[in-house]
């Protein structure tokens, strides 16, 4: 699932859970969720990974990482400021811990171009998240991440 809409869901955890020993295993947990939700996560060879452990990284894949990681970027600064501006009272530090947790599990896939890479529970972990994957094809993907994605944006704007 796209980055963004982990984080998205991630701080509207962090809005609702006032306690960190919540938002912590629950952003987590949301990661799983939403990972098994049937959507289109870019080019990546995920066949080519599950068969030898290689992560071929393509330009086009790479681009599509970009993208992502921009909008990320930008959601998060914005819904970072309009929380304070428009006089909404939050915890703008569970805002944060709620959107971190939430992507961490795909962060720690970072871990891949270090020395984790050789170690054991490091390639199970990798081999289970890219397990728990549910493809489809990109059009049909594409749309139910965009309807995850608005109800977030709505959600967060506090709109619905
Ligand atoms: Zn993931």
């Amino acid at each position: 699932m796209f980055w963004v809409i982990h984080i998205l869901l991630g701080m509207v955890i962090g809005l609702e859970f006032h306690s960190a020993w919540l938002i912590i295993p629950i952003a987590l947990l949301s990661h799983f969720i939403l990972d098994y939700i049937p959507h289109w996560d870019g080019f990546f060879d995920k066949e080519l990974f599950q068969e030898t452990g290689f992560a071929k990284i393509t330009k086009r894949d790479f681009m599509v990482k970009l993208i992502d990681f921009s909008f990320m970027i930008l959601i998060t600064l914005y819904f970072y400021s309009m929380y304070i501006e428009g006089g909404m009272i939050v915890n703008k530090n569970y805002l944060i811990l709620g959107a971190f947790m939430a992507l961490l599990p795909d962060l720690v896939k970072i871990g891949y171009f270090t020395r984790l890479k050789k170690r054991k529970t490091f390639k199970k972990y990798l081999h289970f998240h890219s397990r728990i994957q549910r493809d489809i094809n990109w059009k049909k993907g594409l749309i139910i991440q965009a309807i995850l994605l608005i109800i977030l944006l709505l959600y967060l704007n506090r709109l619905i």
